[in-house]
């Protein structure tokens, strides 16, 4: 565990990062679908981003607790952290299944800032959450696998010089467990774009960069299959506590984003002679979503944790994901009542927030399916599917 006076650090020192990028940063790249490239660049440039891989690799080797802290004063300040949160976590792929000659040379270049990693594909769109079903295939031929299918909502791929992505390259009717026969594979995406990749962004509710891929024959060389063929599937759920969790505190840090802004505009607002927030109906609200929202950050702090202490995490990643993301909603909910109609004007940014948070509750994993997660593997009733 981190001494508290780290933590104060980090914390600081994050907040005057943000606080150079103002709302109206985020408000004009959302009007206009524009990525953050200055504050990624400052962020990666600060060593925030890559704070999760290992000193050996040119990172800070912290845990995944001080990088809930950065991301939760991240989108506490108003910033959308989907522009480029996956760049901490999803080199945790190459770090835990990569081969030693993969990590020397990505994790050095990703710590550097010299190449982004933060592009993840496993979303198909006729397969939806049934992951294992996914119709995407790598064949292999010769030095390489060629690739034919198609993937969606895959986020950043056009700020991103690779993506991890999941295929089939064992039909599932021929394995034991529906589990087996996916691979994962680091992509080049410069290498791969126009050689049998092609890109099309989807215009969405809210600006994170979302694309949908057609594969064609890509080819991708044999060396860049991530762990071991067949087992890719692993290789995608053991990134999944720390991604649940990042996120989970991205969601407390809209949610304190959101009751920060409530409550002071409950102050300072006049109606009838008298500022709304002295009316218990404009006050309780704001109180009980600060409630859930600051407990939602001991679940988060509990997962985080246990992950760093490398205990199983996995009901806590996923109860922490799901209290966050309902709580910040509420929250956004609650925050924009409080400010009638002005919450609809753009230039007080409640909105921008309101439509970025409401992601949570469906990606990267939908409520639905973590309360089936902890019915079944944590209160052992039947499967459903
Ligand atoms: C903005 C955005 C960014 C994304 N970024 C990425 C990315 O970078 N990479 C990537 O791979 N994916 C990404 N996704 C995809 C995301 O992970 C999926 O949208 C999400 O997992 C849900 O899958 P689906 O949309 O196919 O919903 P479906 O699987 O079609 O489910 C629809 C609804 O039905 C419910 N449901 C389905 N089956 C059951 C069941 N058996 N029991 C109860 N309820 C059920 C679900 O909970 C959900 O609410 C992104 C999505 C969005 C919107």
């Amino acid at each position: 565990m981190p001494e508290a006076s780290d933590i104060t650090d980090i914390r600081h020192a994050v907040r005057q990062l943000c606080a150079k990028f103002g709302e109206s940063y985020w408000l004009d790249l959302d009007r206009d679908r524009g990525y953050p490239t200055e504050f990624v660049q400052a962020l990666t440039d600060s060593g925030f981003l890559t704070v999760l891989i290992p000193e050996a690799y040119g990172g800070s080797g912290l845990g995944v607790y001080e990088a809930s802290i950065i991301m939760e004063e991240v989108c506490r300040s108003g910033a959308h952290a989907g522009a480029c949160h996956a760049q901490m976590y999803v080199m945790g792929s190459v770090l835990r299944h990569g081969s030693e000659a993969q990590k020397q040379y990505y994790l050095p270049k990703i710590a550097a800032g010299e190449v982004r990693l933060q592009s993840f594909g496993v979303t198909e769109p006729t397969t939806g959450t049934d992951t294992t079903s996914l119709k995407t295939t790598a064949r292999l031929d010769g030095d390489h696998y060629v690739v034919n299918g198609q993937k969606v909502w895959i986020s950043r791929i056009e700020h991103s010089d690779l993506m991890v992505l999941l295929a089939r390259t064992t039909p599932k009717e021929q394995t034991n467990k529906k589990t087996e026969g996916l691979s994962a594979f680091i992509v080049d995406v410069g290498q791969a774009v126009g050689n049998g990749l092609e890109i099309q962004p989807i215009d969405s509710m809210i600006n994170h960069h979302s694309c949908e891929l057609f594969f064609d024959d890509l080819k991708i060389p044999r060396e860049n299959l991530l762990g071991v063929e067949g087992e890719g599937f692993k290789v995608i759920l053991d990134g999944m506590n720390a991604e649940r969790i990042l996120i989970a505190a991205e969601c407390v840090g809209d949610g304190r984003y959101f009751i920060d802004k409530a409550s002071r505009y409950a102050t300072d607002r006049v109606v009838f002679d008298r500022p709304i927030g002295q009316n218990q109906g404009v006050q309780f609200p704001i109180a009980r979503c600060y409630t859930e929202v600051e407990a939602a950050w001991l679940m988060v702090e509990k997962a985080a944790r246990l992950f760093d202490a490398g205990e199983a995490c996995g009901a806590e990643a996923n109860m922490a994901k799901m209290l966050a993301s309902e709580a910040s909603w509420r929250a956004g909910d609650v925050c924009m009542q409080t400010h009638g109609g002005f919450a609809f004007a753009k230039e007080y940014h409640i909105e921008r927030k309101f439509r970025e948070t409401r992601l949570y509750q469906i990606a990267p994993i939908s409520t639905n399916l973590i309360l089936s997660f902890i019915g079944e593997h944590v209160l052992k009733m039947p499967r459903s599917f």
